[in-house]
């Protein structure tokens, strides 16, 4: 039998924390824990991804405000207004929603956001803190927020993070959104990883090799039933929209769901599964964010 892991759920359970401690930090300092997610244009994904992130934040008890900016905004326009969000001392974290629009350079705008209120993780500094860990990643350090979903949901279905040791992983997929920081964090937790990748060779044979496979690739059901090894922990990441017969629509993942089900021994949905768990993690890196700048008198 194969487990489905619910995100939603943990989701929700990590949010309830999330808020019950925004509680307690309000009553204690008075503060709220602000967050700015900046989105330019109108790419239609991205504008239900911020809206889903600033009424999340609103019910954790977080000042969330999507702030859109005009798709034809300069690059010298966004760093100016990162520079103010940077000395505004109510916002903890500020997220620039991607895709950006190709005139814009996204790694000098990643690199502009300060390290410590960077909550997507992104910034070179946080990257670099990530890729040099040498074990679990300190409560000061702002981790991508998929990939710590991931993260949690591995943790639910292995029992412990201490699980993780020793045990075979491959990631599927290299960006630096997901793939790297998620092997990264798997290392840091004694996994023994594999990245693979667009040129990867006999793509298959490695994923049967693992006893923890991440798929993170943005292609539909790529990951075959007979690619995971019986008793395999799965958790795909994909969010592919696919064309139904009857002229809609669905989301499928990276990994052949069904044909996945009976072999794995637990898989995460799509939808229902990576998915909330980014958003929840968002909402606790804005809370570390606010804590830390508390804490160094900010
Ligand atoms: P990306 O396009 O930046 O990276 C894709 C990676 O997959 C690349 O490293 C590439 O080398 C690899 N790849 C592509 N085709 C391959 C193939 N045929 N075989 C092996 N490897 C291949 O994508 P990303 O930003 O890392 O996102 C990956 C997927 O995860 C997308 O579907 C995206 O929508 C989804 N995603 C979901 C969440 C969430 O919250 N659930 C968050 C971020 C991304």
């Amino acid at each position: 039998m194969t487990r489905i892991l619910d995100g939603r759920a943990l989701a929700a359970r990590v949010r309830a924390r999330v808020a019950a401690e925004v509680a307690e930090l309000r009553a204690r300092t008075g503060r709220v824990p602000g967050l700015r997610v900046l989105l330019l244009g109108e790419h239609p994904a991205s504008l239900a991804y911020v809206r889903t992130k600033e009424r999340m934040a609103r019910e954790v008890g977080i000042d969330g405000r999507v702030e859109r900016l005009p798709s034809d905004t300069t690059e010298a326009a966004l760093l100016a207004r990162l520079a103010e969000l940077d000395a505004d001392p109510a916002v903890d974290g500020i997220l620039v929603q991607l895709p950006l629009p190709a005139h814009i350079d996204t790694a000098r705008v990643l690199a502009a956001i300060a390290p410590g209120k960077d909550v997507d993780g992104f910034h070179p500094l946080n990257a670099g803190r990530l890729a040099q860990l040498a074990g679990p990643p300190p409560e000061d350090l702002l981790v991508p927020c998929t990939p710590r979903g991931c993260l949690l949901l591995l943790e639910e279905a292995l029992g412990s993070l201490e699980a993780l040791r020793g045990r075979r992983a491959l990631v599927l997929g290299r960006s630096t959104i997901v793939g790297r920081p998620m092997a990264a964090l798997l290392l840091a937790h004694d996994a023994t990883v594999t990245i693979a990748h667009s040129r990867t060779r006999e793509l298959a044979a490695e994923c049967r090799r693992a006893e923890i496979l991440v798929a993170a690739v943005g292609r539909p059901e790529l990951v075959r039933g007979d690619w995971i090894a019986p008793g395999a922990v799965v958790i795909d990441v994909g969010i592919n929209r696919i064309p139904t017969t009857d002229g809609g629509s669905r989301l499928v993942g990276d990994v052949a769901f069904a044909e996945a089900l009976g072999r794995a021994a637990a898989i995460t949905p799509v939808p229902g599964g990576v998915g909330p768990m980014t958003v929840a993690c968002l909402l606790d890196n804005t809370l570390r964010a606010c804590r830390a700048r508390l804490a160094g008198g900010r």
